[in-house]
């Protein structure tokens, strides 16, 4: 018997129980859209889902992407009252740092656009920055974005609360069960293979195997863009509490904020090999670029030891923007994923646009920016949002 159950005929299989795959699940089962299973060939939060930074913003370059940030911050508001478990989400802002003029610029992109859709984003001058974050070395800050509605997360509850919901709601979820094939009748897909458990049969097949969507849809026959990039983080000892807002550098990736209990976690951006062939190991280098990037901000942090330093997926594309709709080449077999560094923030909102494409609502995201073809399409823009950090 496979783990989970013996069913072998779904509405549709979901292939990844991270927070793509539960909320769209979710959303799905409150639909009444069923049987349905979510397959994860790991634990649940083996994926990026249980790997991440927990930030949560509404500062970005194009108008569709802040209303999904939007729309997930008014969720994740409401998840402890609708889900019973406490995702620690506090708004105590994010705060963008630039270095120089051009970063200025970019910012200032986001600042209007940010604007444009009515949330109270400011600009800060460099000597408005300490009294955000207090210690701060002001020389090479020229400036910032902050938006106070912004904030952090603690990740794990949220999965948690997903699983056990949809589990109630009749969803299977079959941890331990790796999707190994995608099967298909001419350009519809019938269904998957896994291990174990040998076929399923679904008339939907979801991807939001995350940073594995690539090599999955590549099993299903399909060439995309989407790259698995690896991207390592840590958390330090506790600190007493001195610091509110998330602070993400633009010229080095560099990104912090400090959790209920203290620790400061974070990252920094160091380039690894491309795909997923290499596993999720901790690099030396990151963690000696990363002392010297956050104690040169922050030197008051001084000689801090380091609890815990992991790694994970982002699934990047090459505009920044998720894939979220049906393959055209292979009809059935939706995209749920492209999330890069963002996946979390953007979950609740995102996923009922992906629930839509199965139970056939419109939608009001444009296929040519978001769907899977528009990568094909001539004079595309190829860069809307930018700023590919925390
Ligand atoms: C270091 C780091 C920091 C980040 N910081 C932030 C942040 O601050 N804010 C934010 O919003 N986002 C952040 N992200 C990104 C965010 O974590 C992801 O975008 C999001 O978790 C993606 O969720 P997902 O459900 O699509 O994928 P995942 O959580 O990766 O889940 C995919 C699942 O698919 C399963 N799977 C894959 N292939 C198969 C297969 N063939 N068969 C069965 N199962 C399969 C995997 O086991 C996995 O559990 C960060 C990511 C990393 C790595």
């Amino acid at each position: 018997m496979s783990p989970g159950g013996d069913r072998r005929e779904f509405r549709v299989a979901i292939v990844g129980a991270g927070i793509i795959g539960l909320f769209t699940a979710h959303h799905l089962a409150r639909a009444g859209f069923g049987p349905i299973v979510v397959l994860d060939r790991g634990f649940l939060s083996n994926g990026a889902s249980g790997r991440n930074g927990g930030g949560v913003r509404q500062q970005w370059e194009t108008p569709e992407t802040i209303r999904l940030a939007r729309e997930s911050v008014a969720a994740y508001r409401r998840f402890g009252a609708e889900f019973g478990y406490n995702i620690w989400f506090r708004q105590g802002g994010y705060l963008f740092l630039a270095t120089d003029a051009l970063e200025l610029q970019g910012l200032d992109r986001i600042y209007a656009a940010v604007r444009a859709e009515g949330l109270g984003i400011r600009k800060l001058a460099p000597e408005e920055i300490p009294a955000l974050v207090p210690g701060i070395r002001s020389e090479g800050v020229a400036g910032g974005t902050y938006l106070r509605q912004d904030g952090t997360l603690y990740p794990f509850p949220a999965i948690w609360a997903l699983y056990e919901s949809v589990r109630r709601a009749g969803v299977e979820v079959r941890l331990g069960t790796g999707v190994t094939g995608v099967l298909r009748s001419g350009d519809r897909v019938t269904g998957v293979t896994t291990d174990p458990g040998g076929e399923l049969r679904a008339e939907w097949v979801v991807n939001a195997a995350g940073g594995w969507s690539g090599d999955l849809a590549r099993r299903a026959g399909l060439e995309v863009a989407n790259v698995a990039t690896r991207h390592e983080i840590l958390a330090t000892e506790p600190l007493k509490r001195f610091l509110d807002p998330m602070v993400v550098r633009l010229r080095d990736g560099l990104y912090f904020s400090q959790t209920m209990r203290g620790e400061i976690v974070g990252g920094l951006t160091v380039r690894h090999p491309p795909g997923t062939g290499h596993g999720v190991p901790t690099s030396i280098r990151f963690l000696r670029e990363m002392s010297r990037a956050l104690t040169g901000l922050l030197p008051r942090l001084g000689p801090l030891g380091i609890l815990r330093a992991w790694s994970g997926f982002y699934d990047d594309t090459p505009d920044g923007l998720p894939v979220i709709g049906e393959e055209e080449r292979l009809r059935g077999f939706v995209e749920a994923n492209g999330f890069g560094g963002h996946g979390f923030m953007l979950a609740p909102a995102a996923s009922r646009r992906i629930a839509a494409v199965l139970l056939g609502e419109r939608s009001d995201l444009d296929p040519a920016r978001f769907g899977p073809g528009r990568f094909a399409l001539p004079g595309r823009d190829h860069a809307p949002e930018r700023v590919q950090l925390g």
